[in-house]
C-alpha cells in the first residue's frame, strides 16, 4: 500500500528512501537524504560502487533482480533513479510497493532519443523550442532518404549513449553508411550539425503537488564529449535566451506530469535561437554547483520532491564555476605507461572558494569521473580566477 501525503524525515522507525544506481549521483543523493534525516537504500550490481559507502543499506544486485526489487519496495516509501538507463520495467515493479519518482513513463522517454525528440516537438506550441533537425535511421534504406541539408551531421544511437559515446560525425552519405555499420545494428538518429554559440542546461524540479521551480541556467563546456566546466551565471547566454530556456523547462515538466529533478540541455546558436538537445530524468553533472552555491542543492531537491515535501529555495547565493575531475588527473603524463599520481589536493583546497568533492572511486581510469571541484566567490570573476589557478595546478587548459 502506498501511503498518501508527505513522507516525514527523522521519524522513528526511520523513513527509508531508495535509489536505483550506485554511482556518484547516488552517493550525493544519499548524503543529502541523510542530512535531512532519511535512511537510504541503494540498489546496484557493482560492489564497492561510490554510493555503497554512503548507503544505510546496500543491495548489491542486478537492476532487474526480483528479490532485490521486492526488498527495496518493502523497505522504502519512495524510490528514485540516479541514471536514465535503469530498466523502466524495474521502476514499474517498484511502483507496486513504493512511490516512484520520476515515473517509469518519464524515464522511458528520456531513454530514447527519438521519443524525447517527439516529446519536445509535441511541446513546441507552448515551449517555443524545437530539437535539431533530424532523421531516424533504422536500416541502410533510411540512409538513402536522408536529405542533403542534414549533412554534415552527428549520428547518435537512439538508446544508451552518454558522454559523447555512441556518436559519430558524418559529412556525407558514404560516411553515414560507414558510421551506421559501426553501430552494430543499433537504431540511430542523424542530427544536423548546428553552429553552437554555447551550450546551457536548465535544472527544474516539480513536486507531486504540481509546483515547480527552476534553477538559474548553467553554461557548459564539454571536452571530448564529457562535461568539463559549468559556469553559473552563464557568461554567453542573453537574459532573453535564459528566460526562454527556463520557461520551456517548466512546460516540459508540466506536460510530463513529472515529479523530481529534471535536467534539460539546450544549444544556443550563433543567431541567438534556442534548440533543445536532450534531457536527463535526474540530478545532473551540470547541477553539481548547486551543492555549494544554492540554498537547496539538486540532491536535496530530489529528496524533497520524492518525499512529497515542499520544494526548496533554488536561489543561487554565490556565483560558481564547477570543474570535473577526470581520471586522467591521476596519472603523471599522457602516455599509456604514465605512472599513477594523486593530484595535489592541498593546493586546490588552498584556493579561495574551493569546495572539493571526490566520489571514493578506488580505480582511476582516463575519462572516468572521479570528482569535481566547485569554486564559489562573491563575483564570477573571482570564482573563475580560482578555476584558472586550479587548472594550472592540475596541468589542464582552463
Ligand atoms: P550525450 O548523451 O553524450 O551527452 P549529446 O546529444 O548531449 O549526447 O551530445 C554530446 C555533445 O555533442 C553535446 O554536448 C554537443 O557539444 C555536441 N552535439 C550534440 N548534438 C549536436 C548537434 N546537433 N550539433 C552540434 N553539436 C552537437
Ligand atoms: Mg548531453
Amino acid at each position: 500500500m502506498i501511503k498518501n501525503g508527505p513522507f516525514i524525515p527523522g521519524a522513528s522507525p526511520a523513513t527509508w528512501l531508495g535509489v536505483m544506481g550506485g554511482g556518484q549521483l547516488g552517493r550525493m543523493f544519499a548524503h543529502a537524504a541523510q542530512a535531512m534525516g532519511f535512511k537510504v537504500a541503494v540498489l546496484e550490481p557493482a560492489a564497492d560502487c561510490p554510493a555503497s559507502h554512503a548507503a544505510d543499506h546496500f543491495l548489491c544486485a542486478d537492476y532487474v533482480d526480483a528479490a532485490a526489487l521486492a526488498d527495496m519496495g518493502q523497505q522504502c516509501v519512495a524510490v528514485t533513479t540516479e541514471f536514465e538507463n535503469v530498466p523502466a520495467d524495474s521502476m514499474t515493479r517498484l511502483a507496486q510497493d513504493a512511490f516512484v519518482a520520476p515515473s517509469a513513463a518519464c524515464v522511458a522517454i528520456a531513454q530514447d532519443r527519438m521519443a524525447e525528440k517527439r516529446f519536445f516537438t509535441g511541446c513546441a506550441d507552448a515551449s517555443g523550442v524545437l530539437p535539431a533537425p533530424h532523421h531516424l535511421i533504422r536500416s541502410s534504406a533510411d540512409i538513402e532518404t536522408v536529405p542533403d541539408h542534414l549533412l554534415p551531421g552527428l549520428l547518435k544511437t537512439v538508446r544508451l549513449g552518454y558522454d559523447g559515446k555512441g556518436q559519430a560525425r558524418v559529412a556525407s552519405h558514404a560516411d553515414l553508411q560507414a558510421a551506421f555499420d559501426s553501430m552494430q545494428g543499433a537504431e540511430c538518429v542523424l542530427e544536423k550539425m548546428l553552429p553552437l554559440a554555447c551550450e546551457v542546461s536548465v535544472l527544474v524540479a516539480r513536486g507531486a503537488d504540481g509546483n515547480a521551480s527552476v534553477y538559474p541556467i548553467a553554461e557548459n563546456i564539454h571536452r571530448n564529449g564529457i562535461l568539463h566546466t559549468t559556469t553559473v551565471p552563464a557568461l554567453h547566454a542573453s537574459a532573453d535566451a535564459a528566460a526562454r530556456a527556463q520557461a520551456a523547462a517548466l512546460v516540459f515538466v508540466d506536460r510530463l506530469d513529472y515529479v523530481g529533478v529534471l535536467c534539460i540541455e539546450f544549444f544556443i546558436l550563433a543567431d541567438g535561437s534556442l534548440v533543445v538537445n536532450e534531457m536527463a530524468p535526474r540530478p545532473h553533472n551540470s547541477g553539481h554547483y548547486t551543492i555549494d552555491a544554492c540554498v537547496t542543492s539538486q540532491f536535496a531537491q530530489q529528496v524533497r520532491a520524492m518525499a512529497r515535501l515542499p520544494l526548496g529555495d533554488v536561489r543561487q547565493h554565490s556565483p560558481a564555476v564547477m570543474l570535473n575531475l577526470l581520471g586522467d588527473l591521476w596519472f603523471a603524463g599522457d602516455g599509456a605507461d604514465a605512472a599513477p599520481a594523486e593530484p595535489a589536493w592541498e593546493k586546490i583546497l588552498a584556493l579561495p572558494g574551493a569546495c572539493l568533492h571526490l566520489y571514493g572511486k578506488e580505480q582511476a581510469r582516463r575519462g572516468r569521473k572521479m570528482g569535481h571541484v566547485t569554486f564559489v566567490a562573491p563575483t564570477l570573476d573571482a570564482a573563475r580566477a580560482s578555476l584558472i589557478a586550479a587548472c594550472a595546478v592540475l596541468g589542464l587548459a582552463p
